[in-house]
């Protein structure tokens, strides 16, 4: 059942956490109009779509017309950006408008990006361009179709009010939604604060929301820690699977929940190459595709650092315990990659996991050497897998190369059904996403109708989309920017 009212709003994170909250609202729009409407998590919400599209909603969906009791606000959090360390970030151009219970019983964040400025905006406008919104809404509900955990996007609209960037852009305000906005930067705030009450509700909110399991346990923090761990061991993997590149992997931008977040300069890779960096201001490769791993461990340990005075009482001790919780992420990201490899090869659960990480780093390096298209090769090798191994071997320059590993391959027995639904046909290519988000800016809202309707379903061909499967012109020069 949909609601056509105003949703009941919580403001849990608001009232338990006020240390944290900063109480606003988001900036009134001069001529507000739905560009993308995602009915489907609409009515997960427990939200009527045609509600959502009446002036009263779309007051809902930019924040200026809330019901009586909401408690918008703007999140504090510090946060370490390319390794330096932020005392005070915080949502400079974002706002909590609070939780809503979903059909599902589960609570979940409501929130705007492109609301304003707030207190934490220091130069910034507080506002957000189009392309980029709709960019947040397609890549993010790509991954969630891949079953890639991820905030979602519930709606964009256009505010009427233009924004300055290089050029000036048609603004607009994203509404997402999430299972959480805690992030490594809220207990680094938290911590630097030296309020220890503070850390511990934070600590029993994170644990409340996503680990309750760790509520029970002998020390709450640290297995929560161990949670967190845990979850982005696996989230890593799922986007190294797929070619995802976040391309600003900040500790503000890495959850607790484990969701993706932040959508800014990330890109899938076309041509398989470890080393790539699209990110206009990565300049050092810090988060190139290949460095997420060691990264998401470099964060971790940043939130292990916020949790030492929770885990015990002597230092040392805590120190100890939260590093022999770290070493299980290696192990744990190595096994999410293999079984994730497991299936995109159509290996049989009997091969033993050291020879399912040669075929696939094999597999890899030919791929790196050849500068074969990711998505392609994949999906190529179930249909091999099927009986037909010409379209994969003819993505390949080193066919001797390439039929030496199809042997070892084949005589593994590999099964075609587990592939075609680990390898996807479509997901959001560069050049896809950038013609989408050009026409949508000019008006022109039909390659963005039609690149979300390939990747809301992406392991399904279907005809009509044979563009959306292709690799795009690959020559080495695509960039993305924080928007
Ligand atoms: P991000 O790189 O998107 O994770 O943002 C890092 C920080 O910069 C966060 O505190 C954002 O709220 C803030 N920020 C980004 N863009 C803007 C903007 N246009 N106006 C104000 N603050 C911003
Ligand atoms: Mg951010
Ligand atoms: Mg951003």
């Amino acid at each position: 059942a949909t609601t056509s009212v105003q949703p009941a709003l919580q403001g849990r994170f608001a009232s338990e956490l006020p240390e944290l909250a900063i109480a606003w609202r988001a900036e009134t729009t001069p001529d507000p109009e739905l560009v993308v409407l995602n009915e489907p998590l609409a009515r997960e919400l427990g939200l009527d779509p045609v509600w959502l599209r009446s002036p009263e909603g779309v007051g809902l969906l930019t924040g200026t017309l809330l019901p009586e009791d909401a408690t918008p606000v703007a999140q504090a959090y510090a946060g370490h950006q390319f390794g330096g360390y932020s005392p005070r970030l915080g949502d400079g151009r974002a706002l909590l408008l609070g939780e809503l219970v979903g059909a599902d019983g589960r609570l979940r964040d409501l929130h705007l990006k492109g609301s304003g400025r707030t207190p934490f905006s220091r130069g910034g406008d507080g506002l957000a361009g189009l392309g980029p919104m709709l960019r947040e809404h397609v890549v993010s509900e790509a991954m969630h179709a891949l079953g890639i955990p991820t905030t979602r996007s519930l709606a964009v609209v256009a505010t009427g009010r233009p924004v300055q960037r290089d050029d000036l852009l048609p603004g607009a305000v994203l509404a997402r939604v999430a299972s959480s906005h805690l992030r490594v930067g809220s207990f680094q705030y938290a911590a630097a604060s030296g309020d220890l009450d503070l850390l511990r509700r934070l600590v029993d909110h994170a644990i409340a929301r996503h680990h309750p399991a760790a509520a029970h346990a002998d020390r709450p923090a640290l297995a929560l820690l161990d949670a967190v761990i845990a979850a982005q061991a696996s989230l890593v993997a799922r986007w190294l699977l797929v070619g995802f590149i976040h391309g600003v992997m900040n500790t503000d931008n890495m959850t607790i929940s484990g969701e993706t977040i932040d959508y800014g300069p990330c890109a899938f890779m076309d041509a398989y190459d470890p080393a790539t960096v699209f990110s206009s201001i990565d300049h050092a490769g810090r988060y190139a595709y290949a460095s997420q791993p060691a990264v998401a461990e470099w964060n971790l340990a940043r939130f292990a650092e916020t949790l030492l005075p929770l885990i015990e009482d002597e230092q040392d001790a805590a120190v100890e315990l939260a590093t022999t919780s770290l070493r299980a992420f290696r192990p744990a990201h190595a096994a999410a990659m293999t079984a994730g490899m497991r299936a995109k090869l159509g290996l049989p659960a009997g091969l033993d996991d050291a020879a399912v990480a040669t075929l696939a780093n094999d597999l890899l390096e030919l791929m790196r050497a050849g500068h074969v298209d990711l998505t392609t090769a994949f999906r190529a090798l179930g249909t091999a897998a099927a009986g037909d191994a010409e379209p994969f071997r003819g993505l390949f320059l080193d066919l001797e190369g390439i039929d030496r590993w199809l042997a070892t391959w084949r005589a593994t027995g590999p099964d075609p059904a587990p592939m075609a639904r680990a390898n996807p046909v479509y997901v959001p290519r560069n050049h896809l996403v950038e013609e989408a988000l050009a026409a949508a800016t000019a008006g022109d809202l039909g390659p963005l109708t039609t690149l979300l309707d390939a990747v809301s379903s992406p392991y399904d061909e279907r005809p009509g989309l044979e563009r959306h499967a292709l690799p795009g012109p690959d020559d080495g020069t695509y960039q993305t920017f924080c928007g």
